[in-house]
């Protein structure tokens, strides 16, 4: 078996793996690269493998960065299924239809200016046609389900707290012919603990091979709680000096969090409620209002706080005084001046989007305040504007920047050095560990600092580059794989009766309210829904009956 490295290698986008045996080929992640003129190029590259060869692949996340190059790869000739969690298979043609969308309108403008030069014509990386055509190939599946992908290799996907939907993914992998196992842990991308909305990042104890990201590899974060704070002191002063608050945001994840925390605040805090509660907040990003509608399609993978707010009836994802803007018009409408505002616009990084415009009527005004609410990538405009530029180029205009710029990294999507380190240690099988995903000096600084305190010595992929996945074969000069019996754990076993207990009390709640909702009030299309969803619990309830009849003792 062997792994090859063909994204995020160099740096943080761009995110594929590509897992071989002799007989299967399995994908982990599809993703573009990002950050200026030099990564977009590496997208148009062959892949370094025949996507019509790759038999499935593995989604980590709905992130562009995992999951953009999916359209080209069926492009190119991929037909197997894509694995992925309900939520993220919800997400994706949100994603992959803005990506495509993206692609044309680049082609064009590059197309114009070729036609003008009398140099030939671009392609688009895809069309939002192709895009439509790869979301046929998407299967979702639930977090801790197993699922055989094929007779040699079973994989089953954990909640990695990142995103709504995100995983990390175990992949075991038989070897028929030596009578043993091998056990590949994806860490797709890792969240933080406590992070609003979303469940904590879930450790894996068993791997025999790690391939885990390092975006924040040698960054602490500062308090999240911190964080929200100095979000309102800026809020507070720029309503004070006239100006808008603009949030450049991540329009699938950051945006609902921002929400979510505005939300909590103005329950929390009447004081603060008082002073904000005629501050309009608009969500200007076609994409931000649709990806909250999945939010709200899949609160069962919410965590217990915002899973609480939805029981005691306040949607956490509505307050008063929150605008979702529909059209140009509206969009443009918010640029006319008026009474200070809170702008949340895609995209996080200020290189496609609406935002370019608001940064136009606002970085310019010292009144208004920039807030960067996530990473910011080498090469992007959000990255120049938070290391301090004077001025910037937006639509063929200079811009003076003379607004507020301030940069709150405790909201970070991505576990910070400690949260990274923390993940890799609850493991208990001492894997080889390959860093992937991160800025060269994170990958180097994580695994030294993780050498010094727990003697983990990882393997730094610097390039894209293949390794032999051969447990007892010695693939770098410092690690030799270990061997491991998968004996269940008085730990796994307790798992499972929590679970059961938990479920036998929520299913016997769900019934009830079921029973008390039915009656002649019931619209017909909720019946079918209802009805359907009734239809395949008592399914999963026979199926899960006669496994249990089935005499015990599997190998
Ligand atoms: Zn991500
Ligand atoms: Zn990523």
């Amino acid at each position: 078996m062997k792994i090859r490295f063909c994204g995020a290698t160099q740096g943080v986008t761009g995110s594929c793996h590509l897992l071989m045996t002799d007989r299967h080929q399995m994908l982990l992640d599809c993703g573009q690269f990002q950050g200026g003129k030099s990564q977009d190029r590496l997208n148009f590259d062959e892949f370094p493998f025949d996507p019509s060869e790759v038999e499935c692949m593995v989604l980590s996340h709905a992130h562009i960065d995992h999951c953009g190059r999916i359209p080209l790869l069926v492009k190119r000739g991929f037909s197997g299924p894509i694995y992925c969690t309900k939520a993220t298979a919800d997400l994706l043609p949100i994603m992959l239809r803005d990506s495509g969308y993206i692609h044309e309108k680049e082609a064009e403008w590059a197309n114009k200016k070729a036609e003008r030069k009398g140099q030939p014509l671009v392609e688009p990386l895809y069309t939002v046609e192709d895009a439509e055509r790869s979301l046929k190939y998407i299967t979702p599946v639930l977090y801790d389900q197993r699922i055989e992908v094929n007779d040699e290799m079973h994989i089953c996907f954990n909640d990695a707290g990142h995103i709504l939907g995100s995983a990390e993914i175990e992949i075991w992998v038989k070897d028929i012919d030596q009578d043993r196992e091998t056990k590949i842990v994806f860490s797709g991308d890792l969240g933080v603990e406590n992070r609003p909305i979303l469940n904590d990042p879930t450790f894996i104890k068993k791997a025999d091979y790690v391939i885990m990201e390092t975006t924040y590899g040698n960054r602490i974060h500062p308090e999240n709680a911190m964080s929200i704070r100095n979000l309102v002191s800026v809020i507070l002063r720029t309503v004070k000096r006239g100006g808008n608050v603009v949030i450049p945001a991540f329009a699938v994840g950051r945006t609902q969090e921002m929400i979510y925390e505005l939300n909590k605040l103005y329950d929390e805090d009447p004081k603060m409620y008082e002073q904000l509660k005629d501050v309009p907040v608009y969500i200007d990003s076609p994409m931000a209002s649709a990806a909250t509608e999945v939010f709200c399609n899949n609160t069962a993978v919410f965590d217990d706080e915002a899973k609480s707010y939805i029981a005691n009836g306040d949607h956490p994802l509505e307050f008063r005084n929150l605008h979702f803007t529909k059209t140009t018009e509206e969009s443009k409408h918010l640029n006319e001046g008026g009474k200070p505002k809170i702008i949340i616009s895609a995209s996080g990084m200020c290189e496609a989007g609406r935002i370019r415009h608001h940064l136009k009527h606002n970085l310019w005004d010292p009144k208004s305040s920039i807030v960067f609410v996530g990473y910011q990538a080498e090469g992007t405009l959000g990255r120049k504007l938070v290391e301090g530029t004077d001025t910037v180029n937006l639509f063929g205009e200079e811009i003076k920047v003379n607004a507020e710029i301030v940069n709150l990294e405790g909201f970070s999507g991505h576990a910070d050095r400690d949260g990274l380190a923390k993940w890799i240690s609850h493991f208990q099988t001492d894997p080889v560990v390959f860093l992937v995903h991160g800025e060269p000096d994170s990958k180097h600084d994580f695994a030294e600092f993780i050498g010094e305190k727990f003697g983990i010595h990882p393997i730094v992929v610097e390039q894209n580059s293949e390794f032999p996945l051969a447990r007892g074969e010695k693939i770098s000069g410092t690690k030799v794989g270990n061997t491991y019996d998968y004996e269940l754990s008085d730990e796994e076993i307790r798992g499972l009766q929590n679970k059961i207990s938990q479920l036998s009390t929520s299913i016997g709640d769900l019934l009830n309210s079921a029973a008390m909702a039915t009656g002649s009030s019931m619209n017909p299309e909720k019946l079918i829904r209802v009805n359907n969803l009734i239809r395949t619990l008592d399914e999963n309830q026979q199926e899960l009956q006669a496994e249990l009849l089935e005499t015990g003792g599997e190998d």
